[in-house]
C-alpha cells in the first residue's frame, strides 16, 4: 500500500494571515498531499473561519477535512456544522473532543470524542470518512495508560475509519502503541502525526501541554546551540527526517505533517524522504 501523506493547517485570525497561508498552501499542493486538513477551536470558536479555509482548499481542487470537536457544542451545532460541511464537498472529518477553552465551563453535550463519533454516524451514516486523534505517549488527562487505550478502542469501534497520533519524537512510542491498540482488535490505519522543528523553546512549551516527549539527548542537543538558528534548524531536520524514515520502514501507513502553516520545512523533509513534488 502506498502511504497517505497529509498536511495540517490551523484557521488564521487575520486577514494578512489568510493571504500568507494561501500562499504556503499553493507551495504545499504541489507535494501532491492526499488531504489537508484544517482545525476547529473547541466550542466552535473558530468554526466560520475553519469553514472559509476549507472550502478555500476545495475551491482550489484539493481534498479539504475539517477538524470538528464537540467540546462546549450542543447535537444542533454539530448537526448543522455537519451539513454545512457536506454542502462544501467535505469528504473526510477529524473528529475530536477537543478542549475546553478558559474561562467556558459547559462541556456541552457530547463529552467525549466516541460520542461524537456515534453521533456523527447516527445523523450522516457513511456520509463521511472519520479520523480520530491517538496518543502514543498518552493523553495528558488519561487516567492511566490502559484506560487511554480501552477508550482509543472504543473511539475506533465507535466508526472511525481511521487515526491520526500526537507529535512525538520517539519512534519505538508509536509502534508499541500500534501493537497494543491491534492486540485490543482494533484494525484501522494509525497515521503518524510529525511536528516540523522551527524553533526549540516554543516547542519545548507547547510538548509540555500537550503530553508530548522531547528526548533528552535532543533538549540537550538543541539547549547547546542557544540561539544559533541555523543549527537548530538543521538538526530538527535530520531528526524528524530520521524519525519519518523509521516510521515508514517500519510500516506506518503515511504521515501527517503540522504545518504550522509554514510550507519550508515540510518541503525539505518531503524532498529529503525522495517523495515527489
Ligand atoms: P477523547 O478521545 O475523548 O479523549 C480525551 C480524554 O478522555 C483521554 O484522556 C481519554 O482517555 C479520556 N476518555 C475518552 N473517552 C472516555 C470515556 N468514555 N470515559 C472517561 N474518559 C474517557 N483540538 C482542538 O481543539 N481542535 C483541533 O482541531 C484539534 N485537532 C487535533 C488533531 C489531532 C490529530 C490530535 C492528536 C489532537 C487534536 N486536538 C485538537 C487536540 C485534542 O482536541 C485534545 O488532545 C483533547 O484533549 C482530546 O481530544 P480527543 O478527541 O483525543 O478526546
Amino acid at each position: 500500500m502506498t502511504p497517505e501523506f497529509s498536511i495540517e493547517f490551523f484557521p488564521p485570525q487575520t486577514a494578512e494571515g489568510v493571504t500568507r497561508l494561501r500562499a504556503e498552501r499553493e507551495k504545499l499542493a504541489a507535494l501532491q498531499p492526499e488531504f489537508f486538513s484544517v482545525t476547529y477551536g473547541a466550542g466552535g470558536s473558530t468554526r466560520a473561519r475553519t469553514l472559509a479555509i476549507v472550502r478555500e482548499i476545495a475551491a482550489e481542487g484539493v481534498c479539504a477535512a475539517p477538524h470538528l470537536s464537540c467540546i462546549g457544542s450542543t447535537r444542533a451545532s454539530i448537526r448543522e456544522m455537519l451539513s454545512e460541511f457536506a454542502t462544501a464537498g467535505v469528504s473526510r472529518i477529524v473528529a475530536l473532543r477537543g478542549d475546553l477553552p478558559s474561562g467556558m465551563a459547559d462541556p456541552g453535550e457530547l463529552r467525549y470524542a466516541n460520542e461524537l463519533v456515534e453521533f456523527i454516524r447516527a445523523e450522516t451514516g457513511d456520509r463521511f470518512q472519520l479520523l480520530v486523534a491517538a496518543y502514543p505517549e498518552w493523553h495528558p488527562q488519561a487516567r492511566s495508560p490502559e484506560a487511554d487505550l480501552q477508550h482509543f478502542a472504543h473511539k475506533a469501534r465507535a466508526g472511525a475509519n481511521a487515526a491520526i497520533t500526537q507529535y512525538f519524537y520517539n519512534a519505538d512510542a508509536y509502534f508499541y502503541f500500534v501493537d497494543k491498540a491491534r492486540a485490543q482488535g482494533v484494525e484501522i490505519p494509525i497515521i503518524p502525526g510529525v511536528m516540523p522543528i522551527a524553533g526549540f523553546s516554543r516547542l519545548a512549551r507547547f510538548s509540555d501541554a500537550c503530553g508530548a516527549d522531547i528526548p533528552r539527548w535532543m533538549r540537550k542537543t538543541f539547549e547547546s546551540y542557544g540561539d544559533d538558528a541555523a543549527s537548530i534548524r538543521a538538526f530538527g531536520l535530520d531528526v524528524v527526517t530520521a524519525l519519518c524514515e523509521r516510521l515508514l520502514s517500519g510500516g506506518a501507513p503515511g504521515l501527517h505533517f503540522y504545518s504550522m502553516n509554514q510550507s519550508t520545512l515540510v518541503t525539505e523533509i518531503w524532498q529529503r524522504l525522495g517523495r515527489k513534488g
